[in-house]
């Protein structure tokens, strides 16, 4: 399947994405991943994106189409992908549309993963990463075996992203509602659609993910 995830910055995309990614043996494409990686490699790209990460803006819309064109038209993709964090704006909506109709495909759903704002930036900011491996953490919900280190990685201290600071993430929520909800009624009006809530334990939304893609316990 193809699939697109959307949702306010905290919801979980990144942690279902992966698992979702994982579990099906599709590819997880997350511009977020790509552009974090680019900036600890210190690329020209990485070093504008971090500027801009950093201060909760979104990376030029030709910048990112461009990264993902790649990776859609990758052989890792070929058995069905997860795309977690784009398409942010309706001209990355657009242009998706036209990349996967160069290839003679479609997207099979969009799942839009739901909570309020004051539930996601109390998430945010318990929110912790390894650096080594990416798994996620919460402080509150999900800690870590030991304090401050990543249970996979015990040598590794967990660290918050610089796009989780409260200023930052009060930005991120103003583009969010500007640029990104609008996407919520142009995939609506396409039928593809899935309303999921964001709330809850990791496995009750994972449960709900799936049942919407029509994988869950109960299909065939
Ligand atoms: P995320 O990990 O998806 O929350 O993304 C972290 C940051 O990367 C965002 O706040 C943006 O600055 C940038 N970013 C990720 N995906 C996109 C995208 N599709 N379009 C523009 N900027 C993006």
């Amino acid at each position: 399947m193809r699939v697109v995830l959307l949702g306010p910055p905290g919801v979980g995309k990144g942690t279902q994405g992966r698992r979702l990614a994982e579990g099906q043996g599709w590819a997880l494409i997350s511009t977020g991943e790509m552009l974090r990686e680019a900036a600890r490699k210190q690329t020209p790209l990485g070093l504008e994106a971090q500027r801009q990460m950093d201060a909760g803006l979104l990376i030029a819309d030709d910048v990112i189409i461009g990264l993902v064109r790649e990776c859609i038209a990758g052989p890792e993709a070929r058995k069905g992908f997860v795309l977690d964090g784009f398409p942010r704006t309706v001209p990355q909506a657009d242009a998706l549309d036209r990349m996967l109709s160069e290839q003679g495909v479609q997207l099979d759903a969009v799942v839009s993963l739901g909570a309020t704002e004051e539930e996601l930036v109390r998430r945010l900011s318990a929110r912790r990463e390894c650096p080594v491996c990416k798994r996620a953490y919460n402080l509150d919900s999900a800690p870590p075996k030991r304090d401050g280190t990543c249970d996979d990685h015990p040598e590794t201290k967990l660290i918050q992203r610089v796009d989780d600071r409260p200023e930052t993430v009060r930005k991120r929520f103003v583009v969010y509602r500007e640029q990104t909800a609008p996407l919520i009624d142009y995939y609506r009006r396409s039928s593809q659609l899935r309303d999921v809530p964001g709330l809850g334990t990791r496995d009750e939304v994972y449960r709900a993910l799936l049942d919407a893609l029509g994988r869950g316990a109960g299909a065939r």
